[in-house]
């Protein structure tokens, strides 16, 4: 598919780097690209950006049929633009798709189209230490219909942020609570799709965390309550033993790249590396028995957050001594480096602009 190229008459003021925060500041284009039965995905271009104009009726607004995806373009030393496993992230918006029935779409025009739009805003990749430019590739049901049934007709578009310093403040831990009052996915539904109903989901707990002082939600399982499944929106990691381990991927958890990232480096190092059930109850009791090391969060966002204190119930515990462990911070530091092109990439994560 050839794409159309209208570039903007003026450019927007590009912000200070130093003052960069996350999600707010938009580039001068955007990629657009239709989807009708009859032509299938067709009329790729890459225009200013601009609000959509749609009918109130347009399916999305009402029941949610929508994908994303969310990855980062990072600048290197020598000035060069890299992408961290964006192939990873074109094959799961395609599974999040068919979880939603949305038509998918060939991952070369999307890599291809990305790159195009990335050289058009490449003076728009900050810089400074930590920034980057976060890429937002979504894909919404656009039929004016208020029937429910799957739409025939959609839109995917690619928007792009510079994004500051996730820890602009420093590597610090933060803070998690257990909810056992509500819960964010379930298997059989769409816990594992990229989509914007799970986001809705956890809205709730969310603000609960907040209002007593929490970062993050841990959530559960959606039957039993009992098993652990993620940490506000992103996958969790517990050092219990010198063994690194998450809960498996068992339908409503988010395959999480970065997740993945994690496991393959440890396995790489020669750790003891382990993908199973956890109960919040095993992880008490490692604690109690002192066994517990770490625990730490992982996604695009903040590549690593490590979790210096956990409340479940009445009980609140000290994890790491409040401090950034050590394994949380070797993989900070390595899977950075490679994103940034400051350490080799033993992997071939790395994909160049
Ligand atoms: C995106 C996301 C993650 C993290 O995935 P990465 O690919 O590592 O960024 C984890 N959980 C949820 C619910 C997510 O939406």
């Amino acid at each position: 598919m050839e794409i159309t190229i209208t570039k903007t008459k003026v450019l927007k003021p590009k912000p200070d780097d130093s003052k960069l925060g996350f999600g707010s500041i938009f580039t001068d284009h955007m990629l657009n690209v239709d989807y009708e039965p009859e032509k299938g995905w067709h009329n790729p271009r890459i225009e200013p950006y601009a609000p959509f104009e749609m009918d109130p009726a347009t399916m999305v607004l009402h029941y949610g049929q929508a994908v994303f995806e969310g990855l980062k373009a990072y600048r290197t030393a020598s000035g060069s633009v890299q992408l961290f496993r964006a192939k990873d992230n074109f094959t799961r918006l395609n599974q999040s798709s068919r979880s939603l029935c949305i038509p998918e779409i060939d991952e070369a025009f999307l890599m291809d189209s990305l790159k195009q739009l990335l050289e058009i805003e490449k003076d728009w990749i900050p810089k400074a230490p930590g920034t980057s430019l976060y890429v937002r590739p979504t894909i919404i049901a656009t039929d004016p219909y208020l029937g429910v049934r799957a739409s025939n007709t959609y839109r995917y578009f690619v928007i792009l942020s510079p994004v500051g310093a996730y820890y602009a403040a420093g590597f610090n831990p933060v803070k998690i609570w257990v909810t056992k009052s509500h819960v964010r996915a379930v298997r059989g539904g769409v816990g594992e799709a990229k989509t914007p109903a799970n986001y809705a989901a956890s809205l709730y707990a969310g603000e609960q965390a907040t209002k007593s002082g929490y970062a993050q939600v841990l959530w559960l399982d959606g039957v039993e309550q009992k098993y652990i499944e993620e940490v506000g929106s992103m996958n969790i990691f517990f050092v219990i033993d010198d063994e690194i381990t998450t809960p498996m991927l068992n339908g409503s958890i988010l395959p999480g790249i970065t997740r993945n990232s994690v496991l393959a480096l440890a396995k790489h190092w020669g750790m003891k590396v382990s993908e199973r059930k956890i109960t919040i109850d095993e992880v008490m009791q490692a604690h109690e028995s002192g066994k517990l090391q770490e625990i730490f969060g992982s996604g695009t966002a903040a590549v690593i957050s490590p979790v210096g204190e956990m409340k479940y119930g009445d009980k609140v515990i000290t994890v790491s001594d409040g401090k950034v462990g050590p394994i949380a911070n070797k993989l900070f530091k390595t899977i950075q480096d490679i994103q940034y092109g400051k350490a080799e990439d033993p992997m071939s994560w790395i994909e160049t602009v």
